[in-house]
């Protein structure tokens, strides 16, 4: 369990997510877009942070991030190092996308 979410929290970091972005460079996928809205390539960011479609799970990570004290929801904030966020995006992914 620790492996599996810290290979997600490696994906988000880096880039090489199951994520469109990812997926359409790599040849996998014919577009780059995200699905669920088409307003922008899917990123870590966009599902994360700016995809409408997820803005109810989005709610509960922040309020979950909020309860281990964290307050900067900015992308270089959530995905350092820091212990406190890492469950918050776990349960996030889990319930949006599943599997990146
Ligand atoms: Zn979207």
């Amino acid at each position: 369990m620790i492996r599996r979410k810290e290979t997600i929290m490696y994906r988000l970091r880096t880039g090489y997510a199951k994520l469109n972005k990812h997926l359409f460079k790599i040849g996998v996928k014919n577009s780059e877009m995200c699905e669920n809205c088409g307003r922008a390539p899917e990123t870590a960011k966009h599902i994360l942070l700016e995809c409408t479609t997820y803005s109810d799970n989005r709610n509960v990570m922040f309020q979950e991030l909020i309860a281990q004290g964290v307050t900067n929801f900015s992308m270089q904030s959530l995905l350092s190092e820091k212990a406190q966020s890492v469950l918050p995006i776990i349960n996030f992914i889990h319930a949006t996308k599943g599997d990146i």
